[in-house]
């Protein structure tokens, strides 16, 4: 593991981060076999009224997928993030103290980063919210960032961490302004914060929209507060966040959470699907490592493993009388 340490300028962390992927391919060789490889990934697109459905065949993410995130699972294994364990090739770009950006060598996409605390601190978004804000805003330029919560989609949950890949390649990203126009979801605004919520795409979601700061901490607060309410004790509601920034503002996709896996998930009869939804399959990209499940898989079984793991509606409808709450005081 090499450190690299040098400029420290605010503004160019994206051409910083894009710069340490493009080194990493020519110094490490997995690395670079693998972004190789993702140019002849196979994907196949599933339409629904007014919004697709893609996925991915890619068989390097199957120790993400199907990682044990148990906790004696985790206790017994060595800390993949962890500085002292990462592989000896793998280069470190240091962000405002805190944070390490990492290339990914397992990528979904094109360019594909980890940002890991420097410390093995637990995966939360409490208490690390306001660094996502900063992070999205640091990398909008050519990033969109993610979390996945420790209980759904996180392989390391015992080490706190985002991701940041190309932006405007997840679908959600770039079909949102077409499902605001179509769909007229439920908009609340009061002239600092637009706030939306999802209910016909087969999962359901929220979003934030704001240039300020303070607001969205306390949009969040807002629905962090609600969410507990309604989840168990002493856990963080399951959620997946994918964020961007553009012209000055946040864009927030909140992914609340019922469950992790699908029964496919831990089938063992031709049912089997090995499918681990996280933020990227949240916003409407399934990664799927094995051949055979992307070959027989069919739009009922989409619309099952969302169904599943999404947050039933009448919890989001709670949620969503929640956070209107903020904008009526
Ligand atoms: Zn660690």
């Amino acid at each position: 593991m090499i450190f690299e340490e040098k400029n420290k300028s605010e503004n160019n962390w994206p051409e910083q981060t894009r710069q340490l992927l493009e080194k990493q391919k020519t110094s490490w060789k997995l690395c670079r076999n693998n972004y190789e490889a993702l140019g002849r990934i196979q994907t196949r697109k599933y339409e629904f009224e007014n919004f697709d459905i893609k996925i991915q065949l890619n068989p390097e993410r199957i120790t993400s997928s199907s990682a044990d995130v148990g906790a004696p699972a985790i206790k017994l294994r060595k800390c993949f993030l962890c500085l002292e364990n990462l592989p000896k090739e793998q280069e470190c770009l240091v962000y405002n103290k805190n944070f390490v950006i990492l290339s990914n060598p397992y990528p979904i996409f094109q360019e594909h980063f980890t940002i890991s605390k420097k410390h093995h601190l637990p995966q939360t978004i409490i208490g690390n919210f306001e660094e996502l804000l900063d992070i999205t805003h640091a990398l909008g330029k050519f990033y969109t960032v993610f979390y996945n919560g420790p209980k759904c989609g996180s392989s390391a949950p015992d080490h706190m961490h985002f991701q940041a890949v190309t932006k405007n390649e997840i679908p959600v990203e770039y079909e949102f302004c077409m499902m605001i126009e179509k769909l007229g979801p439920m908009v609340l605004r009061n002239g600092k914060i637009d706030v939306r919520f999802f209910e016909d795409h087969l999962r359901y979601f929220i979003s934030f929209e704001s240039q300020y700061k303070g607001e969205l901490l306390f949009a969040f607060k807002t629905f962090v507060k609600a969410f507990k309410k309604i989840s168990l004790l002493n856990e963080e509601p399951l959620m997946n966040i994918i964020a961007t920034f553009h012209e000055r503002s946040w864009r927030l996709i909140i992914f609340p959470r019922l469950k992790h896996r699908p029964h496919q998930f831990y089938a063992d009869d031709e049912s089997k699907l090995l499918i681990s939804p996280a933020a990227v399959d949240m916003g409407g990209l399934l990664i799927i490592p094995r051949k055979e499940d992307f070959e027989k898989i069919k739009s009922e079984d989409i619309i099952s493993i969302y169904k599943q793991v999404t947050l039933p509606k009448e919890y989001f409808e709670y949620l969503r009388k929640k956070i209107g709450e903020i904008f009526t005081k």
